[in-house]
């Protein structure tokens, strides 16, 4: 067998990967047909490709690689703790110091009586967690019938069965018999797609009052907590109106349930805090963590845990933990990076520096006659295209088929930005500087003009 390096011609590498790596989230046959874009390396804000391009990665990678590549005080603290621990677990009474300072710190990083971590190695895995952890909670409290977890359509929790069935992803469910029982879905807000004649503002608070509307019709009793993301990702950064949370929170105090923050993008500095539930004033019982908690230089996830959950649930035991649950080099990765995020003070720079100043140009992309909304908060951001703002419409074609096209010229124009449906979404490195975000904005606008010139062609821009 040769050895497998970068050094192959790319057709080679292609050829094998279609062979033998099957993809997420990806069409096989038509990766086969195409190859894989092949990655080489990355510094900064800046992948490179097998073939020498250069490209500006305004997705972070998948949302995470929030101080940037290219750290090597992440690489020197991976190395060092391989060598001294490479693994231990943390199930038969054992434990280790990465993992009792990480768990130092998010306590101190997080609002409020959130003091306590359960590891896993992801966001999904995260929200299996707190599936149980929330039925397992209402059940030692003598109320084993509050088991219903009230998510929203359009949500993203992840892939696996738990985190997909609370996802709100049709594709999702039809693959695999999802939901599993005992989750609802509630409109989500997403005022450009759904809102109607209503003003964003009416209906923000419209969409809240689904939840209590939900909660009354399945009943109190059988409602263990409500989950939702503080900007939904995944749905295509929907920003909710700011009527929203304000209604969610006093629906929320109004009922004895549970609340979930999924913070795996918003969490980290990534809306400009340390946690999105801050930006969008939302008190949460658990927060689920992972991607930018160890900026993706290692897989980790987790749930931060209120005291009172935590005392419940921690006087029995609880059957559940992953064998990475806690592991000592994610640990002690996830530990630099928040040094680094806090002594750097890389969420002073989003706050005052980055995300004012891409606000500005992100916003100013609805001037471009394919662009309707344009929506940012702090460092993720999205826009809306349509071929007739007024209306709000969709074009004449399938939902995705101009939002593809658009990504597709993104990348020729070495930008990485992805589609969700047809809105166009960003999430860079939070490290992203203003001469940096000329750049983003110039590619962006070129790929718009590509896509604008082409769906004209072809008759699709009505
Ligand atoms: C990515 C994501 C997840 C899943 O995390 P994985 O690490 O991919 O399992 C869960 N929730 C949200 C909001 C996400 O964006």
């Amino acid at each position: 067998m040769n050895m497998i390096t970068n050094h192959l011609p790319t057709a080679e590498l292609q050829a094998l990967d279609a062979a033998h790596h099957m993809h997420p989230f990806s069409n096989q046959k038509e990766l086969a047909d195409r190859g894989a874009r092949v990655i080489t390396r990355a510094s900064g804000v800046t992948l490179t490709d097998s073939e020498g391009n250069e490209i500006l990665d305004a997705m972070a990678g998948l949302w995470c690689v929030n101080i940037g590549y290219g750290r090597d005080e992440l690489a020197d603290v991976a190395a060092r703790q391989m060598r001294e621990l490479p693994y231990y677990n943390t199930f038969f009474m054992t434990t280790h110091a990465p993992v009792i300072a990480l768990s130092a710190k998010l306590a101190e990083l997080a609002p409020g009586d959130l003091n306590h971590v359960f590891y896993a190695g992801s966001g999904s895995e995260a929200n299996d967690t707190n599936i149980r952890m929330v039925r397992h909670y209402w059940s030692a409290k003598g109320k084993p019938e509050k088991k219903i977890i009230i998510s929203r359509q359009n949500a993203y929790h992840g892939s696996t069965l738990g985190g997909a069935s609370l996802g709100g992803m049709i594709p999702m469910h039809q693959q695999g018999g999802l939901p599993i029982p005992d989750v609802h879905h509630i409109p989500q807000p997403n005022w450009w797609a759904e809102g109607g004649d209503m003003s964003p503002e009416e209906f923000g608070l419209a969409r809240a009052q689904e939840l209590e509307k939900a909660i009354e019709e399945l009943g109190e009793d059988r409602v263990a907590a409500f989950i939702a993301e503080p900007i939904q990702g995944a749905g295509g950064v929907i920003v909710p109106p700011e009527t929203y949370f304000p209604e969610i929170q006093r629906i929320c105090d109004k009922y004895d349930i549970l609340l979930i923050a999924d913070e795996v993008i918003c969490g980290f500095g990534r809306t400009g805090n340390w946690f999105g539930s801050q930006t969008v004033g939302w008190k949460p019982h658990i927060m689920t963590i992972a991607k930018g908690l160890s900026s993706g230089y290692a897989p980790i996830g987790g749930s931060i845990v209120c005291d009172e959950v935590a005392e419940v649930v921690g006087a029995t035991e609880f059957n559940h933990g992953y064998t990475y649950s806690g592991h000592p080099v994610a640990a002690a990765v996830a530990l630099e990076n928040l040094r680094i995020l806090e002594e750097e003070n890389i969420i002073g720079h989003v706050r005052d520096v980055a995300a004012p100043y891409l606000k500005k140009k992100w916003e100013s992309l609805t001037d471009h006659p394919l662009v309707g909304e344009a929506k940012i908060v702090g460092m993720m951001g999205s826009i809306a295209l349509t071929p007739n703002k007024e209306a709000r419409a969709p074009f004449a074609a399938d939902a995705g088929t101009v939002g593809l096209i658009c990504r597709e010229n993104c990348f020729a124009n070495n930008l990485v930005m992805r589609h969700v449906g047809d809105r166009m979404i960003i999430s860079p490195p939070l490290v992203m500087q203003p001469d940096e975000i000329d750049t983003l904005i110039e590619r962006a606008t070129r790929a718009l003009d590509q896509t604008y010139e082409r769906i004209k062609s072809e008759g699709l821009y009505k």
